[in-house]
């Protein structure tokens, strides 16, 4: 058990003071065990693929005469490879998030853009389960950040929402902005998220109940990189959802400052 350790700040809020109590000593320690966690988590979801290739290539050895099984066998090392290689890059990429909280590039980006691309990248696969990537909102809403990287948090949302989505449905993507703040909202109408889980889909590794999705390929690590994402862009993002009804998840990033200015030209 970490012992209590309060300290009094006092942090500046817009033109107001507020006093911050922090607890020093258990977020220490608290950021300690997820660090572990982590390290764990990494090597039990690298192990699983590991060990598999590692069975396959010893069955091959002794299946040399049959061709059917060694063809089997083959694909098979193939997927976990392919998993393998899935997973190993999406902890690149967190690692590389969460080392560092400044962008690469600072762009202007159009939100339509990333939007656009995302969509496509998920329209084969929406395609194939009957599934309608509804777009709608507003034209012209920028932000400034990384292209690439927004890309791919937009595209983890899709691809989430059509994984946890029966064939047949429709996904929502839409782009607002109101004061200053861009929006995009991804809805599906899906098996949905528990509310206990609701914060928790966020944490590294994290995955409800495996059994509920179409395909149970998925890492549990596509919401955190899309958090992270958000977050080195000054930005949040937040769930919503019922069992059973659908999900959604929404982004929200500071507007690009002259694109408020001429927000009433723009219309
Ligand atoms: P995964 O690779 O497992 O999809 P994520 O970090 O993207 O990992 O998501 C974490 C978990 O949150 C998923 O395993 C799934 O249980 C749940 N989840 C994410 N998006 C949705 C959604 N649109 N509808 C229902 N459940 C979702």
């Amino acid at each position: 058990e970490a012992s209590l350790h309060l300290e009094v700040r006092a942090a500046r809020l817009g033109s107001r003071y507020v006093l911050v109590l922090a607890d020093d000593r258990t977020e220490s320690y608290r950021l300690e065990e997820t660090r572990r966690d982590f390290i764990a988590n990494i090597s039990h979801e690298l192990k699983t693929p590991i060990g598999a290739i590692t069975l396959l290539a010893e069955a091959l050895e002794s299946a040399s005469d049959d061709e059917a099984q060694v063809r089997r066998f083959a694909q098979q090392m193939g997927t976990e490879a392919a998993r393998l290689s899935q997973i190993t890059r999406e902890i690149i990429e967190l690692s590389r998030l969460q080392a560092t909280d400044v962008l690469a590039s600072a762009d202007r980006i159009e939100l339509d853009s990333i939007v656009s691309t995302a969509v496509d990248h998920n329209h084969v696969i929406a395609k194939a389960h009957d599934i309608e990537l509804a777009v709608g909102g507003s034209k012209r809403v920028t932000v400034v950040g990384d292209e690439a990287l927004l890309t791919l948090a937009l595209n983890n949302l899709i691809a989430n929402a059509i994984q946890y989505s029966p064939d047949g449905s429709r996904i929502g993507i839409g782009v607002h902005h109101d004061a200053g703040i861009a929006e995009i909202a991804v809805t599906d109408q899906g098996i949905g998220i528990p509310e206990a889980d609701l914060t928790r889909v966020f944490e590294r590794f994290f995955r409800v109940d495996q059994a509920r999705s179409r395909n149970t390929g998925g890492t549990g690590l596509g919401l955190s990189i899309v958090k992270h994402v958000v977050q080195n862009h000054g930005g949040d993002i937040r769930a919503w959802s019922q069992v059973g009804h659908g999900s959604t998840f929404t982004i929200r990033l500071p507007e690009a400052p002259s694109a408020v200015a001429t927000q009433g030209e723009r219309r």
